[in-house]
């Protein structure tokens, strides 16, 4: 808790010259950062309206909370277990791989103190090609230059997931990039990628970015017998699709793409103090019609449906807010 710690004692320089003003007033702020995404990303706006949800009532609570871009849910998840960050945005099957063990987490073993808040706007696995490349299906991938995503992100193993269940080796069949969300669409723009992938939520500046320039590109269905297999034996994944005319830059006419998906998820530390998350879930619970309109991916949000697919423990700041408002029995 480096940062949760630093404490800052604001003093009210005013009150205190010469002795003659009453005693010294000092108010203790807590800081608190949340780890977001590339800026690009979903994740980050989704941080700044955490935040700016919470900052409104920093004289009552004494919370002020900043946002970071980062690599990702993976950083997200060890940045929070290190204490370098309070919060992070999170996907839910990577909240689920780091609770179990898996994944990036194989050999640390499960986080145990990796603590869950809420969950928030569903994200898709999306893949987009430039139309020169051919690209119709996964399985042309074979032979392309495709970004998979930094290590860090949580799209990197979505992609390898989706891959893999298309038959394709990421060492062997193709050339397999791993630069940041926020780089790839202009490499696709430029011809330095055929495609890439990102589980992000929809609408996101990346894949207006994607689709707004001279080179055509489309999205690509991830889908197909392969993926359908995945769904069923893989917990944390479901289906889902993009609505196309989001991006009416792009190349498709049909309405909606076919692919998987997960839910962001909002994440902690057991270590972060009770009052502190409890003050969060309040305060976007208590204000959720406001906080919506602040990303249109937040516009199907209900407070039942935040308290699902979450696999860490509640914080108990959390559950003490959840189980008061009747949302948590
Ligand atoms: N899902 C991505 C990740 O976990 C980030 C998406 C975003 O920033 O909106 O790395």
């Amino acid at each position: 808790m480096k940062r949760a710690l630093l404490v800052s004692l604001a003093v009210l320089v005013g009150l205190m010259m010469m002795g003659t003003g009453p005693a010294p007033v000092q108010a203790k702020t807590t800081f608190v950062t949340i780890g977001t995404g590339g800026i690009t990303g979903v994740y980050y706006p989704t941080g700044g309206a955490i935040a700016k949800i919470v900052n409104k009532k920093r004289k009552e609570y004494g919370i002020r909370a900043t946002v970071e871009s980062t690599g990702g849910s993976v950083f997200n998840v060890n940045a929070i277990m290190s204490g370098d960050l309070e919060f992070g945005v999170v996907q839910s099957d990577r909240q689920y791989q780091a609770v179990h063990g898996m994944a990036e987490w194989q050999d640390k073993g499960p986080q145990k103190d990796l603590r869950a808040v809420f969950s928030i706007h569903p994200e898709s696995v999306t893949l987009v090609a430039t139309v020169d490349s051919g690209i119709k299906t996964v399985a042309d991938l074979k032979g392309k230059r495709v970004n998979i995503g930094n290590p860090g992100s949580g799209q990197r193993q979505n992609s390898i997931d989706a891959l893999t269940a298309a038959g394709i080796d990421i060492d062997k069949d193709l050339t397999a990039e791993g630069v940041k969300a926020s780089e790839a669409p202009g490499l696709l723009q430029d011809g330095r990628l055929d495609a890439f992938f990102y589980t992000v939520g929809h609408p996101s500046g990346a894949f207006k970015e994607a689709t707004a320039g001279a080179t055509k590109v489309r999205f690509i269905p991830v889908a197909g017998a392969g993926i359908d297999k995945l769904i069923t034996e893989k917990p944390y994944y479901a289906k889902s699709r993009i609505v196309s005319s989001l991006y009416p830059g792009s190349d498709n006419k049909e309405e909606f793409i076919d692919t998987f998906g997960v839910k962001a998820t909002f994440c902690t530390s057991v270590n972060v103090p009770d009052e502190v998350v409890y003050a969060i879930a309040k305060e976007v619970f208590d204000n959720l019609d406001d906080f919506k309109k602040l990303h249109p991916s937040f516009a199907d949000l209900s407070k039942e449906g935040m308290l699902e697919g979450l696999s860490a423990p509640l914080h108990p700041g959390a559950e003490k807010y959840y189980k008061e408002t009747g949302l948590l029995k």
